[in-house]
């Protein structure tokens, strides 16, 4: 799907609320403040922006965010979990605004992290990077995951296989799907107007994944760290544009 000026700039309203939500849930993440209230924080700028949550009630889930800290890969619920000195917590969150979507995630320390956990955060986030790099003109789209997994298998790290990036815009998950790893084949030739939500999750151990009981929450099947970073990316004539980027550098 390839979308026209018009809807590309409401995703790049959708991006800029969601780099908010970053902005302010990193903000409050400290020691002793539970994910609940991370979720609170996100709701307000949702309010404040006029935008709406394409998490909250996506196949019953019941928040904004989610948070998953530590082993926990993605999907996490908030709730009375409370942020220790020493945790990694990643946030992911969207917006819609006039029916387009932004998608983004983060994964941060809380207070002060071992060496391997502040690693996994800095390859993980490179690894996104790495793969934003692959979304120009031309390219093929599984560039993008062959990109991510040497960033982080060359760091003596996993990607997950069962859990990969999507095509968004006027539903926060579209076809084709994004893999972080390089799947057998090119894929799609990319256009300009396509977009994507490219988001590698990087585990410190295995790649493998356990579902917890309440659904939604996943984790290494090892228990080992994991990270996660996502953005929203247009192709343009003039390469990669990041919507879900906000001020932050
Ligand atoms: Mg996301
Ligand atoms: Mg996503």
């Amino acid at each position: 799907m390839r979308r026209n000026a018009d809807e590309l700039a409401k995703m790049r309203q959708a991006g800029k609320v969601v780099a908010e939500m970053h902005e302010r849930t990193r903000a409050a993440a400290r020691p002793g403040v539970t994910t609940a209230e991370l979720d609170q924080v996100a709701r307000d700028v949702l309010d404040r922006r006029g935008a709406t949550s394409n998490f909250l009630g996506y196949h019953g889930f019941p928040a904004v965010i989610c948070t998953s800290p530590n082993e926990m890969i993605v999907h996490g619920i908030p709730g009375g979990y409370r942020l220790k000195d020493g945790d990694i917590l990643s946030v992911d969150c969207g917006a819609i605004i006039d029916g387009y979507h932004g998608d983004a995630a983060f994964t941060m320390a809380i207070g002060e992290v071992t060496p391997e956990a502040a690693r996994l955060i800095e390859v993980t986030e490179r690894s996104l990077w790495a793969g934003i790099e692959q979304l120009r003109l031309g390219r093929r789209l599984h560039e993008v995951g062959r990109a991510v997994q040497q960033v982080a298998e060359a760091a003596g790290f996993s990607v997950v296989r069962e859990y990969v990036g999507h095509a968004i815009g006027t539903a926060m998950h579209e076809q084709p799907q994004v893999p972080n790893y390089w799947p057998g084949s090119p894929g799609p030739t990319l256009k300009t107007g396509m977009v994507f939500a490219v988001e590698p999750m990087v585990n410190a151990g295995g790649p493998d994944t356990l579902l917890l009981e309440d659904g939604w929450s996943v984790v290494t099947a090892d228990g080992r760290l994991s990270a996660h970073f996502e953005h929203t990316i247009a192709v343009t004539e003039d390469g990669p544009e990041v919507f879900t980027l906000g001020d932050r550098p």
